[in-house]
């Protein structure tokens, strides 16, 4: 099926983060089962690495011209002790571009090294380093930023069906969005299958809200979660969900509330570009608000973190000011 919004830089999107998924998903299944009886996390090393390089040259190609940060740079490659690493990164890339060289695989990563410009991509190659080991959900996440708005968003999301599922070694699901074009799920693996328009649930009683959050603690202030679901009168219990598959499944109206507090242990934290860019318009173009935890907007004109604002709230729009009430309630 041809993209759902017919536009150059969201047909780049859905192919680069589908070609990206896919070979994230091949280390997984080639190499995560071995790595994970050893404590080794070179897996995820690997997937990130071979992500960016693929997404990066894939930009130097066809927009040579629009600024590009990535999550990682090639700095502990070049070093002696990451020539076994650039060995394995450099097998996985080849399965797709068989003459790249290790020394071009840095090129293409490094092209992520640029500045956050009036217009530039942004990249988490693997979102949810932590699920990706597990087994459990994680993103190739890329967006277009134009004058600190996020302008286009995909994610690609292995472990998710129709955006909405947890449905390990399924079809996976592939998301994208332009601002003022709606929010679109298609199949990772079946590039004919159709796309599907997504919207957010309408549900509006706080008590009845469906909360995510982070699986890993040390990302959010659990303390505070519990606080919040108190003070809402919130009944059932938050879903930890790794990285932004939380955005999708936001999008797909199968939760209702996304929350990123502010870890007590880091209160000084700001969030990545990257780890919010692609989810957040995902969501907005579905028909949710994302804020930061004081009801501001994102905003992405500040360099590689969203430096201005403080954590993250997402929601299906309807139970925004109830959980902006909630946070202002117990100081969040
Ligand atoms: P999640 O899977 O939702 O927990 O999000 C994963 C992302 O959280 C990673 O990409 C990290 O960049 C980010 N992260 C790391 N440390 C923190 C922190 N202290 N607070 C919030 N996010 C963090
Ligand atoms: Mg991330």
């Amino acid at each position: 099926m041809s993209a759902p919004i017919d536009c150059s830089k969201v047909r780049f999107a859905i192919a680069a983060v589908r070609e990206a998924a896919l070979l994230t998903r091949k280390v997984q299944r080639e190499m995560v089962v071995d790595a994970l009886a050893k404590g080794d996390k070179s897996p995820v090393t690997v997937a990130d690495f071979a992500s960016q390089a693929l997404i990066g040259k894939r930009l130097l190609e066809t927009f040579p011209d629009v600024g590009f940060v990535g999550e990682e740079s090639s700095d502990a490659l070049r070093a002696e002790d990451g020539a076994q690493t650039l060995e394995q990164i450099t097998h996985f890339v080849r399965q797709i571009e068989p003459d790249a060289t290790p020394e071009q695989i840095c090129d293409w990563i490094d092209h992520g090294a640029g500045d956050a410009t009036d217009e530039f991509w942004t990249l988490d190659p693997v979102d949810g380093t932590k699920g990706f080991l597990r087994g459990d959900q994680y993103a190739v996440a890329l967006a277009l930023i134009r004058n600190g708005k996020v302008h286009v968003g995909a994610l690609g999301c292995p472990e998710l069906a129709d955006a909405s599922r947890v449905d390990k070694g399924g079809g996976g699901s592939l998301l994208v969005a332009r601002r003022g074009n709606g929010s679109w799920v298609g199949s990772l693996t079946d590039d004919e299958a159709e796309w599907q328009q997504l919207s957010v649930s309408d549900r509006g009683m706080a008590e009845e809200a469906r909360l995510l959050c982070s699986v890993e603690k040390a990302h959010t202030d659990t303390g505070g979660i519990g606080l919040l679901v108190k003070t809402l009168g919130i009944t059932a219990d938050p879903v930890p969900m790794d990285s932004q598959a939380k955005y999708a499944v936001l999008a797909a109206g199968v939760g209702d509330v996304n929350l990123r507090l502010i870890s007590p242990k880091m209160p000084d934290y700001r969030e990545m570009i990257w780890d919010q860019a692609a989810g957040s318009i995902v969501v907005e173009e579905a028909g949710g608000r994302v804020t930061d935890l004081d009801g501001k907007p994102l905003d992405f004109a500040h360099g590689r973190t969203l430096a201005t604002n403080r954590g993250v709230l997402a929601t299906n729009g309807t139970l925004h000011d109830a959980v902006l009430a909630g946070l202002r309630q117990i100081d969040a």
